[in-house]
C-alpha cells in the first residue's frame, strides 16, 4: 500500500462526529474525503451511547428550542457560550429528522412519531418541571446512530483507513496540511496531505480508574494539538456520571431515571429530594454525583464498606424495563448478578465526559488563542472539541446532539474551504517527530512498565482530581504527575515486531493520557472557585466576578501556561442553580 495520500478533506475519527462530518463533506461533489480511525468505525465509543439525543420536537409534551437552550446554559453553570447553545437547540431538531430520514430506527410513540423521554436537567418553561426531550432507540441510541452513519458513508464513497493511529498533525505557518498516522497492520508511517483536516477523536476518560469510557479513549488528539502549540479549553471541567456499576464504571443510562428510576442511600431514603426538591433524581449530573459522594461521606452509603448508592427500578413495570432499558438490565445481571426488575442495583459515579477540549469557533474552526485566531484548514467536532456548548457541565443527551450538529457543520465548512483552496506545500520532515517517538519507545530500557504507570496515573487521578478537589490534593497530584513523567522515560517495548504491535501503541497512548491529566490538574489547581463539575472544597462558591471565563492551557516548554477567553453571554444572566 502506498504511504503518501492526498485527500481534500481528511477526518480523524469515525465516531458520530467523524462520520457525520465525512458524510456532509462528501455531499460536496468537488472534494475527496477520507476517514482515518484507530478503531474499526462501528467500534467507536458513540456505539456505547444509550439514553438518547435531546431535541425539542415536542412529540410527547409541548417543548421549545428556547427552553432547551436555557437548560443547556443553566446546566453548564453559565460557562456555556450562549450563541452556541441557541444555534444548537434549533439545529439539533433538523439534525434528528435528518437521521430519521437516513433510516435510523428510533423508538416510536403509539401514533408513530419519534418517542421521547425525560433526562436530567431538561425542563419546560425555564425550569418548571421535567420535559420529555430525549429521542431514543431503546437504550441503544448511539449504536443506531453509528450504524446508520457508517452505512451512509460507505454509500457516499468515503475512503476509510481503519486501524490507523494518528500520531501527529502537520501544522505550518498557522495552517494545517494534514496528519501522520501509524498503520497497525504493518507498523508503517503514512502521510495524509489535506486541504482541510477535521479532528473528531472523542474523549479521554481513560485517565481515571473508574470510567464509562472505552479503552481507546486516551485523548490522543487533545495531546497532539497541545504538543503542536494549540491550547486546550476548560479541561478542568470533567463530568462524573452518577450511575456507573459499582467498581466497574460500566454505564447505566440516565434514561433509567428518565423512566422513573430512583436513587436511594443505605437507609432506603430518596436523598435527592433534599438536594434538588423540584426535579430530584433528574437534577444535572454534577449535582447528583456530588450528592452521592456526600451521602457516602456522611456514612449513608450502602454495602459492607458503605461506599455505594442504589439505583432502584423495582417499582417500574417489568415490561417497560425490558422494552426500554434492555441493555442496561443485561449489564446489571451479567456484571453484578443483580436483577434490576426485583433488586436495587449498586452504583457509584463514573468518569464520563470531557466538557473541555480543542477550542473552536461556532463554525468548528480550531483556534489558537483567546482572540479567536483561526488555524487555517483545521476543524474539530464532537467530544474532543470545545465550542463551548456544555460549559462547566454537560446535560445528558446533549453530546449526541453535539456530534450531529457540529459534525455536520464541520463537514460542510471543511469541504467548502477545501473546494476553494490549493494544497499547501508539505514539509519534507513531516514524519520525523512520529518516527523519533516510535524509535525512542522501541529502544527504551524497559525498567518501568507501561501498565504500571498507567494504573498509577488512573488511581491517583481518581483519588486527587475527581468529584471533589482541594489545593492540597491537586498539589499532591502535580507531584505524582512529575514522578510519572520522569519514569515514563524508562518505559520500552518488549515486542520488536512491526505488525500489530499494540504494545507500542499502548506506550504512545500513555504519553497522550499523561498530557490530558496534566492539562486537567493544572487548570483545576488554577481555578479557585466551584462551578459545574469543578468542585473545590476550599473554594465552594461560584465566583462570577473573577471566574466567568474560559481557561486556555498551553504547553510551555516543560511546564504549562494559562490564559483565558471570555464567555459569550446572551439573554441569560448567571443565577444560582436551583432545581
Ligand atoms: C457508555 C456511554 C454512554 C453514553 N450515552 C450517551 C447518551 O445517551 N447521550 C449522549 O448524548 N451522550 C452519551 N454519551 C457520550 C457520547 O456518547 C460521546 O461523547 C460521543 O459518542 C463521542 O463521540 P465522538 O464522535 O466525539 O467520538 P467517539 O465516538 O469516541 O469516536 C472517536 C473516534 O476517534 C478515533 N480515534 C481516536 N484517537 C485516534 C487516533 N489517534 N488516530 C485515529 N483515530 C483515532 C477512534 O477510532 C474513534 O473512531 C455516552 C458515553 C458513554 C461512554
Amino acid at each position: 500500500m502506498k504511504r503518501a495520500h492526498r485527500f481534500d478533506v481528511v477526518v480523524i475519527g469515525a465516531g458520530g462526529a467523524g462520520l457525520m462530518a465525512a458524510r456532509y463533506a462528501a455531499q460536496n461533489p468537488n472534494v475527496s474525503v477520507a476517514v482515518i480511525t484507530k478503531l474499526y468505525p462501528t467500534r467507536s465509543h458513540t456505539g456505547a451511547a444509550q439514553g438518547g439525543v435531546g431535541a425539542a420536537l415536542g412529540n410527547v409534551t409541548e417543548d421549545r428550542a428556547e427552553w432547551h437552550a436555557f437548560d443547556t446554559i443553566k446546566g453548564g453553570d453559565y460557562l456555556t457560550d450562549q450563541d452556541v447553545a441557541e444555534l444548537f437547540s434549533h439545529e439539533v431538531i433538523e439534525a434528528v429528522y435528518e437521521l430519521e430520514h437516513m433510516g435510523l430506527p428510533f423508538s416510536r410513540t403509539p401514533d408513530g412519531r419519534i418517542a421521547q423521554r425525560k433526562f436530567g436537567g431538561h425542563t419546560r418553561e425555564f425550569g418548571k418541571s421535567a420535559v420529555e426531550r430525549a429521542c431514543y432507540a431503546a437504550d441503544r441510541t448511539g449504536h443506531m446512530i453509528l450504524q446508520t452513519l457508517y452505512q451512509q458513508s460507505i454509500k457516499d464513497d468515503v475512503a476509510f483507513f481503519n486501524e490507523f493511529y494518528v500520531l501527529d498533525l502537520i501544522i505550518e505557518g498557522g495552517e494545517c496540511r494534514g496528519a501522520v498516522a501509524f498503520e497497525l497492520a504493518t507498523g508503517e508511517l503514512h502521510t495524509f496531505h489535506a486541504k482541510s483536516t477535521i479532528i473528531a477523536t472523542g474523549g479521554n476518560g481513560r485517565m481515571f480508574k473508574v470510567t464509562s469510557n472505552a479503552h481507546a479513549l486516551t485523548g490522543d488528539l487533545m495531546s497532539i494539538a497541545y504538543r503542536r502549540g494549540i491550547p486546550i479549553e476548560d479541561p478542568e471541567f470533567y463530568q462524573f456520571h452518577p450511575t456507573g456499576l459499582y467498581k466497574l464504571g460500566v454505564l447505566l443510562t440516565e434514561g433509567a431515571r428518565g423512566e422513573g428510576g430512583i436513587l436511594r442511600n443505605a437507609d432506603g431514603e430518596r436523598f435527592m429530594e433534599r438536594y434538588a426538591p423540584s426535579i430530584k433524581d433528574l437534577a444535572p449530573r454534577d449535582m447528583v454525583s456530588r450528592a452521592m459522594y456526600l451521602e457516602i461521606r456522611e456514612g449513608r452509603g450502602a454495602g459492607p464498606e458503605k461506599d455505594y448508592i442504589y439505583l432502584d427500578l423495582t417499582h417500574i413495570d417489568a415490561a417497560i424495563i425490558e422494552e426500554r432499558l434492555p441493555d442496561i438490565t443485561e449489564f446489571a445481571r451479567i456484571y453484578l448478578g443483580v436483577d434490576p426488575v426485583t433488586e436495587m442495583v449498586p452504583i457509584q459515579p463514573t468518569a464520563h465526559y470531557a466538557m473541555g477540549g480543542i477550542p473552536t469557533t461556532i463554525d468548528t474552526n480550531v483556534i489558537s488563542d483567546g482572540r479567536n485566531t483561526i488555524v487555517g484548514g483545521l476543524y474539530a467536532a464532537g467530544e474532543v472539541a470545545c465550542a463551548s456548548l456544555h460549559g462547566a457541565n454537560r446535560l445528558g443527551t446533549n453530546s449526541l446532539g453535539d456530534l450531529i450538529v457540529f459534525g455536520r457543520r464541520a463537514g460542510i465548512r471543511a469541504a467548502a474551504h477545501a473546494a476553494g483552496a490549493e494544497y499547501g506545500p508539505l514539509p519534507s520532515d513531516n514524519q520525523d517527530a512520529s518516527r523519533e517517538l516510535l524509535e525512542r519507545l522501541r529502544a527504551g530500557p524497559r525498567t518501568e512498565r507501561v501498565a504500571h504507570l498507567r494504573r498509577e496515573l488512573q488511581d491517583s487521578m481518581q483519588d486527587n482530581a475527581s468529584v471533589f478537589r482541594t489545593q492540597e490534593l491537586l498539589e499532591k497530584q502535580v507531584g505524582i504527575l512529575a514522578d510519572i513523567k520522569a519514569r515514563m522515560l524508562h518505559i520500552g517495548c518488549e515486542d520488536p515486531g512491526q505488525q500489530y504491535n499494540t504494545e507500542l501503541m499502548e506506550a504512545v497512548e500513555l504519553g497522550f493520557l499523561y498530557d490530558n491529566a496534566e492539562q486537567l490538574v493544572f487548570a483545576a489547581l488554577n481555578r479557585t472557585e466551584s462551578r459545574g463539575a469543578h468542585s473545590r472544597e476550599d473554594h465552594r462558591e461560584r465566583d462570577d466576578t473573577d471566574w466567568l471565563k474560559h481557561t486556555l492551557i498551553y504547553k510551555d516548554g516543560d511546564g504549562v501556561r494559562i490564559d483565558y477567553k471570555p464567555v459569550t453571554m446572551g439573554k441569560y444572566e448567571p443565577k444560582p442553580r436551583i432545581y
